[in-house]
């Protein structure tokens, strides 16, 4: 069995325990593990709240609660997680290091493929996300994009999802009562 995150274990064991405040991320890639269940779950107060506050736009909660109510989120593949840049940082669109307004922050890094259904469409969302800690907490900053083409589903393909089911008849998703595949969709 595995986490909605796609890590082998129990949701309570592993991003649940975040999502109550229980016990907060301790890396930067259990806070990206836990926001992608956040996703699946469509648990919007816990995305906004582990974003980079001072980024956030006022709209926040209505962007994220209509971005993620019109997905299904399948599947999480971290590639590479750490504190060393997987990307040339500059490249960063939104925060130079030092316009951080704190001294001592400490950044991470993910890459990370994502992959979701929108309407008929499956989409491979894959980033180099960046994080920062702030008094002993982790925060989502910005990322750079790499882009996928999309892809249209036919209805009577099999669903992305992993159900087994003809698309068509698959609605609403294996995630909506099944913790994530095992392995990625494509
Ligand atoms: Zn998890
Ligand atoms: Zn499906």
């Amino acid at each position: 069995m595995n986490c909605y995150c796609g890590k082998p274990g129990r949701y309570q064991d592993c991003c649940q325990p975040c999502h109550t405040g229980q016990s907060p991320a301790q890396t930067a890639e259990q806070l990206m593990r836990s926001r992608f269940s956040a996703y699946v779950l469509q648990l919007v107060p816990y995305i906004a709240d582990t974003y980079y506050p001072a980024i956030q736009s006022a709209d926040a909660l209505a962007e994220i609660s209509a971005f993620a109510g019109n997905a299904r989120f399948l599947a999480l593949l971290v590639l590479a997680a750490g504190d060393t840049p997987t990307v040339n940082p500059a490249q960063f669109p939104l925060l130079r290091p030092d316009s951080l307004a704190v001294n001592s922050a400490v950044f991470s890094y993910v890459h990370f493929k994502v992959w979701f259904l929108s309407a008929d469409k499956l989409h491979l969302l894959e980033e180099h996300s960046r994080f920062v800690r702030i008094d002993g907490h982790w925060h989502y900053v910005d990322g750079v994009l790499l882009p996928h083409p999309v892809l249209k589903i036919g209805r009577n393909d099999l669903c992305p999802c992993g159900s087994g089911k003809k698309f068509k008849a698959c609605p609403p998703h294996w995630l909506n009562h099944q913790p994530a595949p095992a392995r990625p969709p494509r």
